[in-house]
């Protein structure tokens, strides 16, 4: 089973609801940190014996000596990762997606394929859990490549939890892509249901199945129940404000640890999930 838990907006507690479910399941576990430029569940999670690896994409290297400036290459690339000038060509390798298109362009045979690192990809272990996380290198400007190489550690034959990027873009539809279900978490504030509303649009359109955690409850107004009733929309678990459980977020204490009886009630999530996985 692939689950990932995603949020219209960041600061929700969509972490504190994939790294609490990860802990609170017995059996194989395996926790994919997509959130790639800001990975935090590894701060949760005691771990031990860190593998790391880099991550590579193909960029492409101009031989000028061959180029005559005809510009065909600018023109095929879709991300404005090449310029031609009258006697040079500029790449900005951060906005390169390393489709290589201009590649096949160019009619003299100017362009190369260079690997060029972007992040690393971090694999480490904690009783049952298998924590894998991509960690962007400072100034990409693309997530999602890294993303695609987390994605591509999945073990499909484990319970996989796949902690995503907040938002509704590319990095968060290449995080959600193949799940089974999605975990919507939300706050009950306006924001909340102005961000919860996009990311319902995007999830109908994958086609996943999906159910709300509502965090910080007790806050807010009851636009974001009034929503989900009317949609149809499951709400499988309410975590509530809570002094106590945000002392423990701030002290990188997971609530089913520093608090055992939450334990039960994120299992009972996986339940109310299965009879919805096609
Ligand atoms: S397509 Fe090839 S020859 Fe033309 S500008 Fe680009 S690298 Fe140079
Ligand atoms: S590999 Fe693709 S994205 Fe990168 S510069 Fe070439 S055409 Fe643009």
């Amino acid at each position: 089973m692939i689950l990932s838990i995603a949020s219209g907006k960041g600061g929700t507690g969509k972490t504190t609801v994939a790294v609490n479910l990860a802990l609170s399941l017995s059996g194989d576990v395996q926790l994919l940190d997509c959130d790639v430029e800001e990975p935090n569940a590894y701060i949760f999670i005691d771990t031990k014996d860190e593998e790391e690896k880099p991550v590579h994409t193909p960029i492409p290297e101009v031989d000028e000596a061959r180029c005559d400036y005809c510009g065909r290459c600018a023109t095929a690339c879709a991300y404005n990762a090449i310029v031609v000038l009258h006697d040079h060509v500029m790449l900005f390798p951060e906005l390169c997606n390393g489709c290589g298109l201009c590649g096949m362009v160019c009619p003299r045979g100017a362009i190369r394929e260079v690997p060029r690192e972007i992040g690393v990809i971090r694999r480490c272990w904690s009783d049952g859990i298998e924590l894998v996380y991509g960690v962007l290198n400072i100034g990409e400007a693309r997530a999602t490549p890294l993303i695609n190489r987390v994605k591509e550690e999945l073990k499909p034959e484990k319970t996989v939890i796949i902690d995503c990027p907040p938002g509704t873009a590319c990095p968060v539809i290449a995080a959600v892509q193949d799940s089974d279900y999605c975990i919507l978490v939300t706050e009950p504030t306006p924001f909340g249901l102005h961000d919860l509303k996009l990311a319902v649009e995007v999830l109908r359109v994958m086609d996943i199945p999906f159910g709300l955690v509502i965090n910080r409850a007790g806050i807010g107004d009851q636009a974001v129940y009034d929503y989900s009733d009317a949609e149809g929309i499951p709400i499988l678990l309410e975590i509530p404000y809570s002094e106590e459980i945000a002392r423990h977020y701030s002290e990188g204490k997971p609530i089913v640890q520093a608090m055992p009886d939450w334990k039960l009630r994120f299992m009972e999530i996986i339940p109310k999930i299965e009879t919805k996985i096609k």
